[in-house]
């Protein structure tokens, strides 16, 4: 069985992409996180390890990533994007209190993305679809 950072590694090296340390801490980083970090919060994690790294050096690793096909990246206007190692079918859930983002299964809509092609006259190739709300943890310090 091999690993999804084996895995993962693989297929960057098949890609022609040149590993470095830092590589591949981030991209473990990610594969080992649920939380959908930003650029900053995995430098913040990783730069004991590395303190010669900058925040701009995690940026375009990502990047290189997200080429790659291994991430996805998320935008949300002017806050920072986040970024999921996580390729597969999957929704989330934005708290608007704290900010945290939470993955949820649910069967893909490829109903949707059919009905928006009709309707449309485009060729749909994916959506993005979140639910927005309080989570738990922030319902419950408002109770308090
Ligand atoms: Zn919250
Ligand atoms: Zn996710």
């Amino acid at each position: 069985m091999t690993s999804r950072l084996e895995q993962a590694l693989e297929h960057l090296k098949s890609n022609g992409v040149r590993m470095t340390p830092q590589r591949n801490a981030i991209l473990s980083y990610l594969l080992n996180t649920m939380s959908h970090p930003t650029a900053d919060e995995i430098y913040k994690a990783l730069s004991p390890r590395f303190p010669n790294m900058s925040v701009a050096t995690v940026y375009n690793n990502l990047k290189v990533f997200i080429e790659a096909g291994l991430v996805r990246e998320m935008t949300y206007g002017d806050q920072s994007s986040r970024f999921d190692a996580d390729l597969s079918d999957h929704y989330h859930a934005l708290c608007e209190e704290c900010g945290k983002l939470v993955d949820f299964a649910y069967k893909p809509l490829d109903d949707l993305e059919k009905t928006a092609g009709e309707l449309t006259g485009f060729k749909v190739k994916s959506h993005r679809l979140e639910v927005y709300g309080t989570c738990s943890d922030c319902a419950s310090k408002a109770k308090a």
